[in-house]
């Protein structure tokens, strides 16, 4: 069977039953009440940033790949409030300052409570060690969107405009030697004896690399198939599965034995992004730190459901070991991390380049989430230092627009890994 990805994981010891069980039965329902919550489901994000790297970009007009903005009433407001904290300089110690006079510089037509939340999360802003390339909320291009009524799903957008974004990411920034090329594009023969002989002499980290994207790219394949526009006429328009889309990216036989590849990738991402929730946990544990919307006993709500989330991700009994990559040389340690954050950051200034709009979107959180992952699974020392008390400045920080584009982007993987579950059994059912 395809998509019976048993025994172990590549570059990881864990194997995919142990993951199936654990995500489907508990992680995943209480992750997809999380998400469902005010804080969780509106995204910050500009649409309408100009590609980077080549001026032919075109939009593609196709209806399913419009995005639907929130209207300012739609959002809380202490969300809505949120871009404003960054108006603070970087690092301000709110100990250490005036804080009337702060307050006082804050949007005065807010409540003193949210001016209070502003000015706290101001102290949160470490540009240096993000992955990813954020968008500026303060742009009045950056819009707030509401995840839930513009779901990830099947919009139409391939073919040349497509393949050129994924070509981009593999050829130019999955850290590939310019001498072998690898069969990604349809239209350009490579060989695949080439592909692995250049996949194998990668070193640990870099093939890991390979494989979150590739990961990602099985996700959103995965998810447009599980949500496929089954019917579309005046009378109604039906999403669903469709196993034959599902067959034709992953079936072995029909991908010449790649597809199960990617769907090993794919529990590749889960294995790192859980294990990034899973020591981000101190970060969340803070005593200070609020998921901030304005509505205070919906808030402390959100937070606990937001705890046993990250409680259920560290109890995963056979986490990812992330100590053999980055183990060398110290120097060509640090090096390899710069090396990651400029190929991650090149990747996530590529979303801006995809022509439809909803891809855009959901592309361009889950790099931002995959960034996030990263970003804490190089800062271990650091959150392990989180002071205890709230006075101090913290040396780890995490802004709303990360935290909801980590939860979100997880949110999309452990979806993905259910669907899967899901195939599996309409597949069997297949005479
Ligand atoms: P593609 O998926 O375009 O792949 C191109 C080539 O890459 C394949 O021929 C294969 O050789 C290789 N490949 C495929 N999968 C993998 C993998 N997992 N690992 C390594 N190599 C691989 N479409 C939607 O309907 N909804 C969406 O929400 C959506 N979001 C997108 C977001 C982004 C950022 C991008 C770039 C595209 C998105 N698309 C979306 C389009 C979708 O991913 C496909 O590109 C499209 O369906 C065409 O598929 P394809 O079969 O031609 O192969």
């Amino acid at each position: 069977c395809f998509c019976q990805v048993t025994g172990h994981i590549d570059d990881c010891t864990c194997d995919v039953e142990t993951i199936d069980a654990f995500n489907n039965q508990k992680l995943f329902p209480k992750l997809q009440k999380l998400l469902q919550s005010d804080y969780f489901r509106f995204y910050k994000v500009n649409l309408n940033k100009p590609c980077p790297f080549w001026t032919d970009q075109s939009h593609c007009g196709l209806r399913d790949c419009a995005v639907k903005p929130c209207e300012p009433d739609d959002v809380p407001e202490g969300i809505r409030a949120d871009g404003l904290r960054h108006s603070e300089a970087p690092g301000t110690d709110l100990q250490e300052c005036d804080e009337a006079e702060k307050l006082g510089a804050v949007d005065s037509s807010l409540s003193e409570d949210t001016r209070r939340a502003i000015l706290e999360w101001s102290r949160h802003d470490d540009e240096e060690e993000r992955f990813c390339v954020a968008d500026d909320e303060e742009s009045p291009d950056s819009q707030h969107v509401d995840l839930l009524l513009n779901p990830e799903r099947f919009t139409g957008y391939k073919g040349p405009e497509a393949w050129k974004i994924w070509n981009s990411i593999y050829e130019e920034n999955c850290f590939k030697p310019y001498t072998v090329k690898r069969p990604l594009n349809p239209m350009v023969s490579y060989t695949k004896k080439a592909f692995y002989r250049w996949l194998e002499g990668l070193c640990v980290e870099k093939r890991a690399f390979y494989r979150l994207v590739s990961g990602l790219h099985t996700s959103i394949n995965v998810h447009l198939s599980a949500r496929y526009l089954l019917a579309d006429n005046w009378y109604e328009k039906k999403w669903g599965r469709n196993v034959s889309e599902f067959q034709q990216r992953f079936d072995a036989n029909l991908t010449e034995g790649e597809g199960p590849k990617r769907l090993r990738n794919l529990y590749f991402l889960y294995l790192i992004e859980l294990r990034a929730l899973a020591k981000v946990l101190p970060f969340f544990e803070q005593p200070a730190f609020q998921l901030y919307t304005g509505q205070p006993e919906y808030d402390k709500d959100v937070k606990s459901a937001l705890l046993e989330v990250l409680r259920l991700a560290r109890s995963f009994p056979l986490h990812f070991d992330e100590t053999s990559l980055f183990a060398g040389d110290k120097s060509e340690a640090a090096e390899l991390k710069e090396d990651f954050k400029k190929t991650f950051r090149n990747i996530s200034r590529i979303m801006d380049c995809v022509g439809c709009f909803k891809c855009r979107l959901w592309g361009k959180l889950q790099t931002q989430g995959l960034g996030t992952a990263l970003k804490i699974m190089f800062s271990e020392r650091q959150i392990e230092a989180l002071p205890k008390s709230t006075g101090s400045k913290p040396g780890f920080q995490l802004t709303r627009q990360e935290i909801v584009a980590l939860f979100n982007a997880f949110g999309r993987i452990s979806t993905s890994v259910r669907e899967l579950e899901n195939f599996r059994s309409m597949l069997q059912e297949v005479p």
